[in-house]
């Protein structure tokens, strides 16, 4: 990966996980304070609720209360009024006390309520009733009962109670008669309404928030307050509801503990994310190290790599193959297929050739080169073939490739991978070393017939010298022939013989030398005599771009031959045809043909054709001629060694003859050799 592309990935995913945590909390945040707000707004409805009824039924309890009162005023003869009140009293315990006043406001009778303490006892009436007469003055104004404003009433033991006096007016044919004055306990009152779970403090205040009277187990805390005010004739008075539950913890209930275990439950989810992710990250890495490290594996091979498809066209190839063909990459991907380019790097008059292997190969056919012995117990793609590539400058080069199919994860073929090696150097030390063999060889053959004619002539010059010497003597004898002169002619014929004689038993000897050889006659298969000289032919041949085509007519022929000279007699020829080819045959006309074939006389033929110039007639005079040569490295004893080797045997070394005009030019050799029956 790019070295400066990793940090700044880092740091978007870095930012990208914060920005994710970051809104998660400010999520769970939101959530959980909404939560709360519904839970508190909820607590305040309930107050508000609560105080609404509480209102109710206060005013309720005291439309009902007035009600007692009025029965009393209107029911009662003055002379009961005490016993009357008393029972009312009795019946309904918020009625603190009650009093029949006169018209001028004089309290005629009292009675309090038997259930608490008389409530002027410590604090005379007189001193605590204006409020009560203001209320009895707009009572007999308005003509309806009228409720005073509230006012506290000392008691002993330094309790004390708010109390609120409701008056009502009494008439007599339309002249105020009196009142009747009821004073009501608000503590009562509220204790009377306050609701059964007991879980709110009731109160009710003053406008400025002053406390009149209260009621409840405990105190509310403030959190959840409500406020009513109840509309009594002549007054207003204020109720205040107060929770006294708490604030909602953080589980108060169900919802918040849902929210709560939502968030557990993101959160487990986000923690499993991130480490899935830096597993992925871990994982991300040492891919793209086990990726570096292939490149860089792949770019440091000396080894070619190239992979195929299936349709033959190039998908891949490595630094060492593009360096060695000279084309880049860009140049080399996607040549090759059924329709797109040819490959850069065929040699044109190969193209043929190797679009034909390329075919068989897409139709399952491939390989069926035909394979070295020694290779041959080897699987098809590791034995390799050898082909010739073109570099971008026009050279072409030898190379040995190693294909083998490619295939993918689940068992499919979906190419071919092929590693490539230029052998232009091995086979250009093969070559040397061929050569060196050759001349060697050459060497140790002209030394041999070096020493046989130093031999010859060392041993032929004496008695050809004696010869000559008895024929020039006896041809002095007869240019003045006496009686002398024949027996003396005879004596030297007789010695002339006699040196003929030896020089023929020299010359016998040098035949006996290449007789002796008889004895190295063995029963060989053609074919593997062809075999062993193939490889040295078709090195020879590669570097001129010649091609060797080898025909034989049955696979099992056997001959019985001296190898080594005839494998020497088919290297000379084939090397002189190859030769012939060099210099102005066409490319692709070069082509060399050895043909092996059963004669009906039990002998095997063996021909070598090439496409060269020819014969002339001048030259095929002088053919086998020792040491004639046309070119200027050669030696002139190819051939005659090769009639020499041929003749021994018993065959005859023929060529073509040029036909004057003939169409197509050329030269064939062809010798027979002795064949022997195969086996079995
Ligand atoms: P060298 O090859 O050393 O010249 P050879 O005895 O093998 O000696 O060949 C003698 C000559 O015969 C060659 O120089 C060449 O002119 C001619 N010659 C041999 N073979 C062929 C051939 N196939 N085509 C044309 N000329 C040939």
């Amino acid at each position: 990966m790019d070295a400066e592309l990793k940090p700044r990935l880092g740091l978007r995913r870095w930012l990208l996980w914060s920005a994710l945590v970051g809104l998660l909390v400010v999520g769970q945040t939101l959530l959980v304070v909404l939560t709360l707000r519904y839970e508190h707004s909820r607590a305040l409805d309930r107050a508000e609720a609560v105080a609404a009824s509480i209102a109710l039924d206060i005013r309720r309890l005291a439309v009902q209360r007035l009600q007692g009162v009025q029965d009393l005023q209107w029911s009662t003869a003055p002379a009961d009024w005490g016993a009357q009140a008393r029972q009312l009293l009795t019946r309904m315990p918020e009625i603190a006390r009650l009093e029949r006043r006169d018209a001028a406001g004089r309290i005629l009778a009292s009675a309090d309520n038997p259930l608490g303490q008389p409530l002027f006892a410590l604090k005379a009436r007189q001193l605590l009733r204006m409020d009560s007469d203001q209320a009895c003055a707009s009572a007999l104004a308005l003509l309806s009962p009228q409720f005073s404003r509230s006012y506290f009433v000392p008691m002993s033991g330094g309790a004390g109670m708010e109390v609120i006096d409701v008056c009502l007016p009494e008439q007599e044919a339309g002249q105020p008669a009196g009142f009747t004055a009821a004073t009501l306990s608000l503590s009562r009152m509220l204790e009377a309404v306050a609701p059964a779970d007991r879980r709110y403090e009731l109160t009710f205040v003053e406008a400025d928030g002053a406390r009149l009277a209260r009621h409840g187990v405990s105190r509310g805390l403030g959190l959840y307050v409500a406020r009513r005010s109840l509309d009594l004739p002549g007054v207003v008075l204020e109720i205040k509801v107060d929770d006294t539950t708490d604030r909602p913890g953080l589980l108060p209930n169900v919802t918040t503990a849902l929210v709560l275990g939502l968030s557990i439950a993101l959160a487990v989810v986000v923690s499993l994310l991130l480490r899935d992710m830096r597993r992925r990250t871990s994982a991300e890495k040492a891919l793209a190290e086990s990726l570096a490290f292939r490149k860089a594996m792949e770019d440091s091979l000396n080894t070619g790599l190239r992979a195929r498809d299936m349709g033959g066209r190039i998908t891949y190839v490595n630094p060492a193959f593009c360096s060695m063909v000279g084309f880049s990459s860009a140049q080399l991907l996607g040549s090759g297929g059924r329709d797109g380019a040819l490959p850069p790097y065929w040699p044109p008059e190969r193209v043929e050739e190797y679009s034909r292997r390329q075919s068989a190969r897409r139709e399952g056919l491939w390989p069926d080169e035909p394979v070295s012995p020694a290779t041959e117990s080897l699987p098809a793609t590791l034995q390799g073939f050898e082909t010739v590539f073109m570099r971008s400058d026009g050279e072409r080069f030898p190379v040995m490739i190693y294909e083998a199919p490619l295939v993918d994860g689940t068992g499919r073929q979906t190419g071919w991978m092929s590693a490539v090696l230029d052998v232009t150097e091995r086979q250009r030390s093969e070559e040397v070393a061929r050569q060196q063999q050759e001349r060697l060889q050459a060497t140790a053959r002209l030394a041999t017939m070096g020493e046989m004619a130093s031999l010859l002539s060392h041993e032929l010059n004496q008695p050809l010298a004696a010869i000559a010497s008895y024929a020039s003597g006896c041809q002095n004898l007869l240019q003045e022939p006496d009686e002398h002169t024949v027996p003396m002619l005879r004596e030297a014929v007789g010695r002339m013989a006699e040196q003929a004689e030896r020089a023929g038993r020299v010359i016998k000897s040098v035949h006996d030398f290449v007789r002796r050889r008889d004895q190295a006659r063995e029963t060989i298969s053609a074919a593997v005599l062809l075999e062993s000289v193939l490889p040295l032919v078709r090195l020879q041949a590669r570097k001129s771009g010649t091609r060797v085509e080898v025909q034989q007519t049955a696979s099992d022929l056997k001959v019985q031959v001296d190898r080594t000279m005839m494998e020497q007699v088919l290297l000379n020829l084939t090397r002189n045809g190859i030769q012939a080819m060099e210099r102005d045959t066409p490319l692709h006309e070069r082509i060399l043909r050895l043909q092996v074939q059963a004669l009906s006389t039990g002998r095997v033929q063996f021909e070598v054709q090439d496409r060269g110039p020819g014969i002339s007639a001048e030259v095929a005079q002088r053919l086998f001629t020792p040491f004639f040569t046309t070119r200027e490295d050669g030696m002139g004893l190819g051939l005659s060694l090769c009639r020499t080797v041929v003749e021994q045997h018993g065959g005859t070394l023929e060529h073509d003859v040029p036909q004057p005009g003939a169409a197509r030019p050329g030269c064939s050799f062809r010798f027979t050799v002795p064949g022997a029956r195969p086996a079995g």
